[in-house]
């Protein structure tokens, strides 16, 4: 057949997803089908890669004496705090000496994205343990690299999602309520973003996306608030799947074109600002949001305006961040704020992929009337 059209790939979700209260405790039962699976006798000596908190937690839910009995064998890499040159370097070492059979990836998105990254770039089957629910990291086949000093570096597309993600709610319950929070700003911008570009889409799977990003909105405006009051609950356990699973879902199905946009861009200049390192991923997009919002409000779009006050109300709900001053930002100056806009609109940037132009200009002021009542427009 010749002039066959190609569409792209997609890495839609883990291979299996298994979740449960407790449930690292049968983590042997698990390696040992993922061998299986995976047609490799092995399995049974994994690799963890952890950041230092998330590994103390890991390990005190383990139940030992079934890793001893199935004789596998976890080595600890040396601990990572972000997803760095530097950290795959490390980890690059630790397999050349260990030979791992599969990798174990515990943590938050960082370590969870350096822990993807290195599995595929040695081949080696992964294995994804979220510690908490501030991202879809563990479900997602995307790895965001960061310079050494923090900032955004750039990303990278993998061919697939993890082989197993292993989602235990007890050990999610030990992250700070902070990480839940900021998972559901991460979460619920999937609309906002997916809806801008690819509201019009007439493909099958990507109309589900969007109309599956609108769902997971929904779903976090309702139950997020009482989910926060009661951790453990059954309600927290449904936003859990919300920020781990179906996000990530959503991400999966609807491909590239249907992932971030200014959010997620505005997010990414604010990286480049040192006293931004403090506040979460999940944080910054969640003020990206309101800035994006913004920015359509600046095109006369007044849906833009009531959603941007419907978040506000919902924000002072759950606790994220309507403002520069509330990301910890109060004292930025506008020379700082200037390089964060420009930052964002880079040719490269997501951000054009907003329907009209997007100037340094125009970021800026949306970046400093995010909480400005309905009807103050910018000419
Ligand atoms: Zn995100």
């Amino acid at each position: 057949m010749t002039n066959a059209e190609t569409l792209p790939m997609l890495a839609i979700a883990p291979a299996q997803l298994l979740r449960g209260q407790g449930i690292l405790s049968q983590l042997a039962e698990h390696l040992l089908s993922l061998s299986e699976q995976v047609g490799k006798q092995g399995g049974k000596k994994a690799l963890v890669v952890s950041g230092a908190a998330a590994k103390s937690a890991f390990e005190a839910k383990l139940d030992t004496s079934t890793l001893e009995a199935a004789e596998i064998q976890l080595i600890y890499a040396p601990t990572i705090k972000g997803c760095t040159e530097a950290s795959l370097a490390t980890l690059h070492h630790a397999i050349a000496t260990h030979q791992p059979d599969v990798i174990l990836g515990v943590g938050g998105g960082k370590v969870l994205d350096t822990a993807k990254l290195i599995a595929y770039q040695s081949k080696l089957p992964i294995v994804t343990i979220p510690t908490t629910a501030a991202t879809c990291a563990a479900w997602t086949a995307l790895s965001n690299v960061y310079t050494p000093a923090g900032a955004f570096d750039y990303d990278v597309s993998l061919p697939r999602c993890p082989n197993m993600m292993l989602v235990d709610y007890d050990l999610i319950a030990t992250a700070p309520q902070r990480t839940l929070v900021a998972g559901i700003g991460d979460a619920i911008a999937k609309w906002y973003e997916a809806s801008v570009s690819s509201g019009h889409s007439d493909r099958t799977l990507v109309i589900a996306a969007v109309q599956e990003a609108r769902i997971l909105r929904d779903i976090l405006l309702q139950k997020s608030e009482e989910a926060i009051q009661n951790p453990q609950s059954a309600v927290w356990q449904e936003v859990v799947d919300a920020t781990v699973c179906l996000a990530g879902a959503i991400g999966g199905l609807g491909g590239a074109n249907c992932r971030t946009v200014a959010a997620h861009a505005i997010h990414n200049g604010l990286t480049h600002l040192p006293q931004a390192y403090g506040t979460l991923h999940g944080e910054k997009v969640a003020y990206g949001i309101l800035v994006q919002l913004r920015l359509e409000e600046f095109q006369g779009n007044a849906l833009a305006a009531t959603s941007r006050q419907q978040l506000l109300k919902f924000y002072d709900r759950i606790g994220l961040p309507k403002t520069l001053s509330d990301l910890g930002l109060k004292d930025v100056t506008l020379a700082e704020l200037e390089t964060v806009a420009a930052i964002t609109c880079q040719p490269n940037s997501d951000i054009h992929r907003m329907p009209f132009e997007v100037v340094p200009d125009r970021v800026l002021a949306a970046m400093v009337s995010t909480t400005c009542p309905v009807g103050i427009t910018v000419q």
